[in-house]
């Protein structure tokens, strides 16, 4: 305890003439002072220390003239004695160990005709920090150290209040397929690139800009002032540069971009929700337009925004009112022309009654999070046209339903799909197909999802081959029933030289692998020609054989006859045909 000479007196030396007991209460309460976690000492008028306990001791630096080194320290006892009213003071002192912070309570006593000061520190380090860490993690974002979406709001508003007259510019930025980066690269690698990524885009802010990540691939940059927008265009377009560079992270070399929608105060709004709302559409406008550029908001791409509210709004209602049905494309072997599947290609009618192809929807709805429902429609509609598609193609046809390479990864949509599958009684029958972004993502399709198919007997099929991210390599790793080569190698094919090259190579692979080869989209004789003198590929779908076909058309043109079994005795109902087009069967 530290105690220096001419202080308060020794206790025993105080009490003269106390008897034994009080002498060793009064040492016991000597040495519990001492040992008091709290820090506790006593001051006189002049900042003296007169007796402080081992906790205040280490933590004060006293000199030898009894004076606490810290001087904030000193400042709170001369304000409290000052005063003479109690204050409690919040004091963090430096040292070698790192930073303490302590609670300290002064309380000007007045003990034997002399005014002092009393003072006991509590150890608040730890609960400082933990305060620190929650301030941080309610503000800043702990990946990128960013300020997070509650500060640039409030920041921009804060100007707005203030009757801000200067311009400024608000910048919404999207990185462009990082869902398939880190899903490619893993986790860690697409951390590190939003890090980087960050990093890039805050080069040369002044201290009056304010970079945000307002949710995991996105950003709002506030630039302010600026003088107008050719100085913001001439900006973001040396930030685009710099992001076009390549990322060296972890051995691998990532080429990465991002999509920059602005808007300016004050034509393009005077809040900071309207602000974002429109740097949003315009960066969505960039997102659509092949990305990894900027673009200004202007009221055209307003308009433009609500009109794809209102097909949002229509392909919400269609989902709702089921309005979706199939069409069947027979998938035949080009030597026998028998029909050996069928794939089922959904359908949308409007409210107009017109019936839509997948490409104006399949995406929006994939994006909307309403594919799982379509798939489930398009299951159900199998289901319930069942005994017509083996009146109509035989019992034996396969039956190939198309997966979107997001809902194959995902186990929750899986796995009830699979034992849907399984409940219509005859799984073996159906084909999944995915694209082959499903196989090489890192997701749980590979080693969760297809050990159920392939318990339950389900084909799998790579649907689109050759036009994903994954390299001939990669088949390799992907275990699947069939292939389909996408209609671009085939296209064609008789007059490309390069695309043969390529067919041939995805041929023998493909068998090596023990993968059936289906051509996709062959629309004329010389394609077909060319596949079956210079390849041994004996499957194929195309218009060239079937355009996709409505079952219900078909039932109300000709009820299906005994014969009919396994081949097409009338003709089908073609979509894009008026009346029937080929008098014989599938069989030809
Ligand atoms: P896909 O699975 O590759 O299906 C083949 C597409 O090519 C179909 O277009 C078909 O009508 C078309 N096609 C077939 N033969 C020819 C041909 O000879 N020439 C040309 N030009 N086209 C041909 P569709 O029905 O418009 O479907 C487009 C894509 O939409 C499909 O490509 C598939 O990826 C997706 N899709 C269709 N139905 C569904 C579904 O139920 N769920 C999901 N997730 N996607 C679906
Ligand atoms: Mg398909
Ligand atoms: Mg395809």
């Amino acid at each position: 305890m530290y105690r220096p000479r001419n202080a308060v007196p020794e206790s025993g030396a105080a009490t003269p003439g106390n008897d034994g007991e009080a002498a060793s209460e009064l040492s016991i309460l000597r040495d519990v002072l001492r040992m008091l976690p709290n820090g506790v000492t006593v001051q006189d008028e002049h900042g003296r220390v007169l007796l402080a306990n081992d906790a205040a001791a280490a933590q004060l630096q006293i000199g030898a003239d009894g004076i606490p080194g810290h001087e904030h320290r000193r400042e709170a006892a001369r304000e409290a004695f000052r005063t003479g009213q109690p204050l409690v003071a919040e004091e963090s002192f430096v040292h070698e160990g790192g930073r303490q912070v302590f609670l300290t309570r002064h309380h000007p006593v007045r003990i034997a005709e002399r005014d002092l000061l009393l003072s006991s520190s509590a150890d608040i380090t730890e609960q400082k920090a933990f305060e620190d860490e929650l301030f941080r993690s309610a503000y800043y974002d702990e990946l990128t150290d960013l300020p997070n979406r509650r500060v640039i709001e409030h920041r921009v508003n804060k100007l707005l209040q203030a009757g801000e007259t200067s311009p400024f510019a608000l910048a919404f930025l999207d990185v462009d397929n990082f869902k398939h980066i880190n899903d490619y690269y893993g986790h860690a690698i697409g951390d590190a690139l939003l890090v980087e990524m960050a990093r890039r885009i805050a080069m040369n802010l002044r201290a009056s800009d304010m970079l945000s990540r307002i949710s995991g691939d996105e950003f709002v940059l506030l630039l302010h002032p600026v003088q107008g927008q050719e100085e913001v265009a001439e900006f973001i377009r040396f930030m685009l540069e710099r992001i076009k560079a390549p990322f060296f992270i972890d051995d691998s070399e990532i080429f990465a971009s991002t999509s920059i929608g602005v808007s300016l105060y004050p034509e393009h709004g005077g809040s900071y929700d309207a602000l974002r709302h429109n740097a949003d559409i315009a960066m969505y406008r960039v997102k659509n337009a092949g990305k990894g550029a900027a673009a200004f908001f202007d009221d055209s791409m307003e308009r433009e925004a609500q009109a794809r509210m209102k097909v949002e709004q229509s392909l919400r209602l269609a989902i709702l009112e089921k309005r979706f049905c199939c069409a069947f494309q027979p998938k035949v072997d080009i030597r026998t022309r028998d029909v050996i599947g069928i794939e089922a290609l959904v359908r949308l009618r409007d409210d107009q009654g017109v019936i839509q192809a997948p490409g104006t929807f399949i995406n929006l709805a994939t994006e909307l999070g309403l594919i799982d429902e379509l798939t489930r429609l398009v299951l159900a509609d199998i289901v319930r046209s069942i005994d017509l598609i083996n009146e109509t193609f035989g019992h034996e046809t396969t039956i190939s339903i198309n997966v979107a390479a997001k809902q194959a990864g995902n186990p929750e949509f899986m796995r009830p799909f699979a034992e849907a599958l399984e409940q219509t009684g005859f799984p073996k029958r159906f084909m999944i197909e995915v694209t082959e972004d499903a196989f090489v993502t890192r997701t749980s399709f590979q080693d969760e999802i297809l050990p159920i198919l392939r318990r339950i007997g389900v084909g799998i099929s790579i649907d689109d081959f050759g036009t994903g991210y994954s390299s001939l390599s990669a088949l390799a790793d992907i275990t699947a029933d069939e292939i389909k080569i996408d209609r671009s190698f085939i296209t064609d094919i008789h007059k490309r030289p390069r695309s043969q090259g390529i067919l041939r190579a995805i041929e023998s692979l493909s068998e090596a692998l023990g993968m059936t080869v289906v051509a996709e989209g062959i629309e004329t004789h010389e394609e077909l020609a060319y596949l079956q003198a210079a390849t041994r590929i004996r499957y194929a779908q195309g218009y060239y054989f079937d355009k996709p076909i409505f079952l219900e058309d078909l039932k109300r043109a000709t009820p299906p006859t005994s014969e009919s079994r396994g081949r097409l005795a009338s003709r089908p109902v073609q979509e894009n045909r008026t009346g029937y087009s080929r008098a014989a069967g599938y069989r030809r």
